[in-house]
């Protein structure tokens, strides 16, 4: 078994008011892990680290960090007895002083020499070291943030939390700074939590992903089992575009409009009736269209959309439910056109 969870959230409910913002949410993070919470706006993200910080107190449930009970069981240690850091969305650096200033300031000023080398230390890891007698209105986006991420990792936190760290930072320099991110958090081993409602970034710094939907986890896991094996329509939906499909299980397969499929059937598959409906996911580069005549077609192209090296095109079935279908830009078809459509995944998932 693995070493002793830095961060426990158990059963953590907090209200304000009639309103519900985390529901029973309960979670262990692993020391020198990464990991996020990935939900829509208003999911209870935000309040999920303020009360791992200290700074909102849970109305039920427990928090540990470090094995001691920081909050329930009738104790609640303060924010600033806590050894947490945060990096806020804005990165509120104090714009008079320099970067060195800045990277200072939360460490005891006890031991000059000391802290001027903690300082110099993380001025390397995070990649300025000519930038220290700067001041932040001289340094770019990605620069502030690295100085944001160097003074909370300077006092040693046990966690780090970051709320929506990338959003402050353009489209380009966000994907850029992603993977810098994640390689200083390694670098530093450091325990972190990071909350975001963007997938592809969720999924491509993190460890584990926790999907949080109205105050609930609804799965954690490792990005490729979360996206590959979501365990519920919200997950699959969030983490990328999703359709489903209309269809019956029918002598241990899946019958839809389309065809019949071998299907991983979820929820309790042993207990269901032959005939019984179910839904099934299918990624937009789980179909292949190909042209067709109206009379045999499965569907009709209703809109298109190019992205980038390829075109999403939305299909309307004869059912009337739409569907996704991605293809390479050398296949290209017209709105109205009919086409018929093949599921190219071995073992889509189906929910009944
Ligand atoms: P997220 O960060 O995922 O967008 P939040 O944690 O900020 O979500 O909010 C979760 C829910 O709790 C929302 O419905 C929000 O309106 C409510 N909420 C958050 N903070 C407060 C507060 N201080 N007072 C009242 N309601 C709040
Ligand atoms: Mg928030």
């Amino acid at each position: 078994t693995s070493a002793a969870p830095v961060l426990s959230l158990s059963d953590v409910t907090k209200e304000f008011g009639p309103e519900t913002a985390l529901d029973g949410v309960s979670l262990d993070v692993e020391p020198g892990e990464l990991l996020t919470f990935l939900g829509p706006s208003g999911c209870g993200k935000t309040t999920t680290l303020r009360t791992i910080a200290g700074l909102e107190e849970p109305t039920e449930g427990r928090i540990t960090l470090g094995g001691e009970t920081v909050s329930g069981d009738g104790a609640f240690v303060p924010p600033e007895r806590r050894d947490v850091g945060i990096v806020f969305q804005n990165f509120a650096l104090f714009p008079h002083l320099t970067v060195r200033e800045n990277i200072a300031f939360g460490l005891s000023d006890a031991d000059e020499a000391a802290t001027a080398a903690r300082v110099d230390e993380l001025l390397d890891l995070v990649d300025l070291p000519e930038h220290g007698e700067k001041t932040p209105d001289q340094l770019s986006g990605g620069q502030k943030q690295r100085v944001a991420l160097a003074r909370s990792l300077a006092p040693e936190p046990d966690v780090l939390l970051l709320d929506e760290p990338f959003s402050n930072l353009d489209v380009r320099l966000r994907v850029e700074m992603r993977e810098e991110v994640r390689q200083i958090l390694k670098e530093a081993g450091v325990t972190a939590v990071s909350v975001t409602h963007d997938q592809e970034e969720a999924l491509s710094i993190s460890d584990r992903v926790a999907v949080m939907n109205d105050g609930q986890i609804e799965q954690v896991g490792r990005p490729e089992s979360v996206f590959e094996r979501p365990e519920s329509k919200f997950v699959a939906s969030f983490l990328g575009r999703a359709s489903f499909l209309e269809g019956k299980l029918r002598d241990g397969k899946v019958e839809t409009g389309i065809g019949r499929f071998d299907a991983v059937t979820l929820e309790g598959y042993d207990t269901v009736y032959d005939g019984a409906p179910v839904d099934v996911l299918v990624r937009p580069d789980d179909l292949r269209a190909t042209p067709a005549s109206p009379e045999l077609a499965d569907g009709v192209i209703v809109s298109r959309q190019y992205v980038g090296p390829s075109f999403v095109y939305r299909v309307e079935l004869e059912s009337g439910d739409t569907v996704h279908c991605l293809h390479n830009h050398v296949e290209e078809f017209g709105l109205d056109e009919s086409v018929t459509l093949e599921l190219t995944a071995d073992h889509p998932l189906a929910w009944y």
